[in-house]
């Protein structure tokens, strides 16, 4: 069973693709972005600190995010494999990502980026209307995945585990590549 990330801009169909790759590898879909969605409903003091920064497209601190990746990989159903969505979003994230896969003696398989325009995302981001879709908000995120996350495709592809498939088409079209790529370099 692989163990992969899955990189993209917001608005990318990452999500959506996430879950049916989850589904087709019988590996578990660890989002970051939900698992905090479950703490902001859940109402812990946790979640209403984590619901202001989310509210605002800033980022969970490092260190947070860090133990929360912690605890879910060493839950049972991630031993063989994993799906990460959403995380790492910062070079200090990958580089704890790294620290303790290797304090566990695993590696990542793939770093799968799913490439969508900006302009294309602006449009969908804006259309879905989730609570946190304001357009200052989706502004403030996508820059900070340009000034944050897309410098660690650069990182992936110099440790040679970087593939990027295009995400424009319909859902089913970019699943399909999805399954072919990651077939391919698994
Ligand atoms: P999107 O891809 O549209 O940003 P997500 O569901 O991945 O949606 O994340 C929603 C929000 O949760 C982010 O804007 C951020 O505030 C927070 N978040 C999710 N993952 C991380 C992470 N790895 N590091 C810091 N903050 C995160």
């Amino acid at each position: 069973m692989p163990r992969l990330l899955i990189l993209g801009r917001q608005g990318s169909g990452k999500g959506t693709q996430c879950v049916r790759l989850s589904e087709h590898y019988g590996v578990p879909h660890i989002s970051t972005g939900d698992i905090l969605r479950e703490a902001v409903s859940a109402g812990t003091d946790f979640g209403l600190k984590a619901a202001k920064i989310m509210e605002a497209g800033d980022l969970v601190p490092d260190d947070v995010m860090l133990g929360i990746i912690r605890d879910r990989l060493a839950e049972p159903d991630a031993r063989a494999g994993f799906l990460l969505d959403g995380f790492p979003r910062t070079s200090a994230q990958a580089d704890g990502l790294a620290e303790l896969l290797g304090s566990l003696g695993r590696a990542l398989d793939l770093a799968v980026n799913i490439d969508v325009d900006t302009e294309v995302v602006v449009e969908r981001m804006l259309a879905r209307g989730r609570a946190d879709d304001t357009e200052e908000a989706i502004r403030q995120r996508l820059n900070l995945y340009e000034e944050q996350t897309a410098p660690l495709l650069e990182r992936y592809r110099d440790e040679g585990i970087l593939v990027t498939v295009d995400g424009v088409g319909t859902e089913e079209e970019v699943f399909a590549r999805l399954l072919a790529t990651v077939d391919a370099h698994t």
